[in-house]
């Protein structure tokens, strides 16, 4: 089966992220743009997730959760969880490594944390697109501990991009998922990635007219998506590819 996928979707949580994209605005958009599956990944903190997975139920999508961790180095990696217990657990991990600095909404913008009807239950006081103690080598093992995925966010970005940033994506990291952003620019950053690397596009949409705009689909097996569901599915197919 072919799934449409966006699995880099930011909300009003993200302090660069605009204030429409509370967790239901964006399960509502992403399913009106004819995706099957949509994660929320906001930096450093997962906390629209219970929000985003109810909204989700509500409009019949299928969701992933999880955040865009920002490593001790300043390059973003994309953790993904198809368990709510789960991403929190991870989330509380996060929480605790995030270098601590007070957010300004009026400089950086705001941090609010939704229920799926759109009311703001409060504001992160920490600015979440700061950075973590966590070494970017450290990240797949340590997600893969709590049951997720980890990817590098848009390898093709000169903003917060493991090429930019190292000059390559170290092998060491042991990463075989990457995130793109442009898909005609893949063969000039083949050279950065693993041999036969599995590439998965996604918006990082900080604007509403951003969600599902990068075009991600994945042919994944249909007993699987039948037998867990679409998001399941696809985070196994991105699993079994990451090994
Ligand atoms: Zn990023
Ligand atoms: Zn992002």
């Amino acid at each position: 089966m072919r799934l449409r996928y966006d699995l880099h979707i930011h909300s009003c949580l993200s302090p660069c992220g605009d204030d429409v994209l509370t967790p239901a605005f964006v399960a509502g958009s992403a399913k009106l743009c004819g995706l099957d599956v949509a994660a929320l990944t906001d930096h450093n903190s997962a906390k629209n997730c219970p929000a985003f997975f109810k909204a989700a139920e509500f409009y019949g999508l299928s969701p992933l959760g999880g955040l865009e961790l920002s490593t001790v180095e300043g390059v973003h990696v994309l953790c993904l969880f198809d368990e709510l217990e789960k991403i929190m657990e991870f989330d509380r991990f996060v929480s605790e490594r995030l270098i601590k600095m007070e957010n300004d909404p009026a400089f950086f913008g705001n941090q609010l944390v939704c229920d799926e009807e759109d009311e703001v239950l409060g504001e992160e006081k920490y600015l979440l697109s700061g950075d973590t103690d966590i070494a970017f080598n450290d990240v797949r093992e340590i997600v893969l501990s709590y049951g997720g995925v980890a990817l590098p966010a848009h390898i093709d970005r000169k903003v917060n991009g493991a090429v930019e940033i190292f000059g390559t994506v170290p092998a060491e990291a042991g990463f075989k998922v990457y995130e793109m952003r442009d898909r005609g620019s893949k063969e000039d950053y083949l050279q950065y990635m693993c041999a036969d690397p599995l590439v998965i596009y996604n918006s990082d949409a900080h604007q509403a007219e951003s969600i599902g705009c990068a075009g991600g689909a994945a042919t994944v097996d249909d007993a699987l998506v039948s037998e867990l569901g679409a998001a399941s599915a696809l985070l196994r197919y991105i699993a079994e590819s990451s090994k």
